[in-house]
């Protein structure tokens, strides 16, 4: 057996492995485009999957701007931007994040993951330390393990243990605080004004990921801090991929943070910037929220009728968000339920460990300001027959 074939070999071994735990994943093929209803694996299906909360990203008008974009600026930008300089659309929608969120400015990442992992790793290092909440996103984890700074986990949501960890951090440089606004897998939010006034009791920095508050919480859909009606943390990240229906990722801030991950994140220097398309696409969504805010309260009210008639079925979910999480705990039961699901026509994917715990198994609906009533009664049916089994 030569080299090549052994390293097959163990790599066919490790699927093996995750196969027999029920963790084994593939990416089905989807013949349409993202929305509310689409074509999977063959069959036409209603998606109760899809992060396109506003269903921005086939509008006309951001579809268009993608277009023209494309025409103009060209399908590729040809470097980073400190090497093969700023476009027009980079600089525009940076311009409009910012009076988006009400910051001085605001920086495009090739993705919200890559805006984490930048962001987390250049703001701190070792000797710095970093608290973090146990249910943050991957793209934060792996920022933080990047660093090389103290990370402390602490309890998901619970400011008590985040205060008694602040109390308990010795001699750091910096200390930096950071959270889901909206957390990905359970759809809750983060207490923001109790997080900002202990960050700022022990003079620590703030930031918190907008994933999937933008275009989604608030009355206009400006996210968490709107929700709230609260100060701002110092370091607002979100992405450009899933309400704003583009690609991407930002941090908003002030000027001199913007100006500092110009400098020194790395996943913003060492990358090509993102082709001027996905740019023209998300500034055109962007005005499309801000033309049409209600589309935000759409999509949680969606939300929210899904989770009354997941109860008329008897079926126990809770949300706050546009995130609709029904609780399995089995892998493969989570599995089976959501084939049974797909069977019926319905796409609600199963997430498993490691998006969550093993054992934290659940269905996960994602709800779009243009589902009907009578798709999310159809979906809530069918999701009761489906975990009956
Ligand atoms: C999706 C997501 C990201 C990553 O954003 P992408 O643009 O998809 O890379 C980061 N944080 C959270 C909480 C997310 O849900």
């Amino acid at each position: 057996m030569n080299a090549t074939a052994g390293f097959g070999t163990l790599l066919e071994e490790e699927l093996a492995a995750l196969e027999a735990a029920g963790l084994r994943r593939a990416c089905r093929a989807c013949d349409g485009p993202t929305g509310p209803r689409t074509r999977l694996g063959g069959r036409d299906v209603l998606v109760l999957a899809s992060n396109d909360y506003c269903d921005l990203a086939r509008d006309p008008r951001v579809v268009r701007a993608a277009a023209d974009a494309a025409a103009r600026w060209g399908a590729g930008s040809g470097g980073s931007r400190l090497i093969t300089g700023s476009q027009p659309p980079h600089a525009a929608l940076e311009r409009h994040l910012a009076a988006f969120k009400g910051t001085g400015d605001a920086v495009v990442f090739g993705s919200g993951y890559m805006a984490n992992l930048g962001t987390v790793a250049a703001l701190c290092g070792k000797g710095d330390a970093i608290l973090s909440d146990a249910l943050n996103h991957a793209s934060i984890i792996d920022g933080c393990r990047l660093s090389r700074a103290a990370v402390t986990v602490y309890r998901h949501g619970d400011m008590d243990d985040l205060a008694r960890a602040l109390a308990a951090v010795r001699g750091a440089r910096r200390v930096l605080v950071v959270s889901d606004a909206v957390f990905s897998m359970d759809g809750d939010l983060l207490d923001l004004p109790r997080f900002l006034a202990l960050c700022r009791a022990h003079g620590a920095v703030s930031m918190i990921d907008e994933a999937h508050a933008t275009g989604v919480l608030g009355a206009t859909g400006r996210g968490l801090c709107e929700h709230f009606g609260c100060g701002r943390p110092d370091v607002l990240m979100g992405t450009l991929s899933k309400a704003l229906g583009s690609a991407g990722g930002y941090v908003a801030g002030s000027r001199a943070l913007c100006d500092f991950l110009r400098n020194k994140a790395r996943s913003f220097v060492f990358s090509t910037s993102l082709p001027a398309p996905a740019m023209a696409a998300a500034d055109a969504a962007l005005a499309a929220l801000e033309a049409e805010p209600e589309r935000a309260a759409a999509a949680r009210g969606n939300a929210a009728f899904l989770v009354a008639e997941l109860a008329a079925r008897g079926v126990a979910a809770a949300t706050q968000s546009a995130i609709v999480p029904i609780p399995v705990g089995d892998e493969a039961a989570a599995v089976r339920a959501s084939e049974r699901l797909l069977a019926e026509g319905v796409w609600v994917p199963a997430i498993r460990y490691p998006t969550v715990a093993r054992g934290a198994a659940r269905l996960r609906a994602s709800v779009m300001s243009s589902h009907t009533r009578e798709d999310l009664a159809f979906a809530a049916g069918a999701i009761a027959r489906a975990l009956r089994g």
